[in-house]
């Protein structure tokens, strides 16, 4: 059967299924067979950029597959093992960045589904540098999720430095959202999850949050509640959930902010920021050890995610779904 893959045809175009022949791998480059590559806002948000550097671009870059060929220099891989693939696709590996284990803000980088071609076909090339490793026992619709959402997610929540006990505020219980809930109660915070959709605030209240608000007056809500939280992290880029989000701040907290938007905004208020000691950072992605750690969690049992199986000719229609907010945990294609 001929290769597919899913193609954003053009900058602000189309996303389409075509024949895809990847020939064989480049030098540090692993051919792998997919099995499983789950859909991600960034897919959605890579589509609607004015210029993206490689089209017509294979998108998709949280896959799990199986190695069957290995071009020249791929390091330590074998044909034969089982491997994710992650949005970061190598890095210069000499910097102090990546020299500091930060490769995933190294300036010499490059990303699957973006710069190179991604994980989202039933045969790809991809760059072996950063490929890890995935427990066997681990279905592939669960594990590709990890890639993306649940490395990003644990990254977030850990980068927020809180101890146990403390209270973290969850706004966008999407993908990354659900899972970085199950990691923040793992770790022994006290969780609370902000959405505008009830049934994601109802799977939150399931998975076991403190408290779960919608996000219209999360800000006022958590600050009667508790006098505010000692983070918050948005998963969402909708400027009205980022200011709740601020708003929900104890004095001398710290708001994440990891959902990306091509134009989003947000006006900082001063003075709050400066009579409260409040921080906003930035969070992308995660460390070696947090994508590590993804695997083993879910292995465990721990941050295993909610999931809805999709076929190839699916993926269109799911970034709408995506695009309105109706996805509940991750949408996920299988490719057998
Ligand atoms: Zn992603
Ligand atoms: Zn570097």
């Amino acid at each position: 059967m001929t290769a597919q893959a899913v193609f954003l045809s053009s900058a602000r175009g189309a996303i389409e299924v075509r024949d895809h022949e990847p020939g064989p791998p480049g030098a540090g480059e692993a051919q792998l067979e997919m099995e499983a590559c789950g859909i991600c806002h960034s897919d959605l948000m890579i589509s609607t950029l004015d210029k993206v550097p490689l089209v017509p671009l294979v998108v998709g870059h949280e896959g799990v597959g199986r190695i069957r060929a290995l071009g020249e220099g791929a390091g330590a891989l074998a044909v034969g093992d089982r491997v994710g693939v992650t949005y970061l696709a190598s890095t210069c590996g000499a910097c102090e960045l990546c020299a500091a284990g930060l490769e995933r803000f190294c300036p010499r980088q490059e990303q699957h589904g973006f710069s190179r071609h991604g994980a989202m076909g039933t045969v790809v090339n991809v760059a072996a540098q950063q490929l890890v490793r995935v427990p066997p026992g681990l279905a592939a619709e669960l594990a590709a999720p990890l890639c993306c959402a649940g490395w990003t997610a644990l990254g977030a929540v850990r980068g927020a430095g809180l101890a146990a006990g403390q209270r973290l505020a969850i706004f966008g219980m999407g993908g990354l959202g659900h899972l970085a809930l199950q990691y923040a109660l793992h770790l022994g915070l006290r969780a609370v999850a902000v959405d505008v959709s009830e049934a994601k605030l109802e799977q939150a209240r399931a998975l076991g949050a403190e408290l779960a608000v919608p996000a219209a007056e999360a800000g006022r809500a958590l600050l009667k509640a508790f006098g505010g939280v000692d983070a918050a992290i948005a998963f969402t880029a909708a400027p009205s959930a980022i200011q709740e989000a601020f708003r929900a701040l104890r004095r001398r907290a710290a708001l994440h902010l990891v959902g990306m938007g091509a134009s989003a905004r947000f006006d900082l208020p001063l003075n709050d920021t400066i009579l409260k000691g409040l921080s906003v950072r930035g969070s992308y992605l995660g460390t070696r050890a947090d994508l590590e750690d993804v695997f083993a969690f879910a292995a465990a049992g721990v941050g295993v995610p909610h999931v809805e199986r999709h076929d190839l000719a699916d993926v269109d229609a799911v970034l709408q779904r995506l695009r309105a907010g109706e996805v509940l945990g991750r949408a996920v294609v299988r490719f057998d």
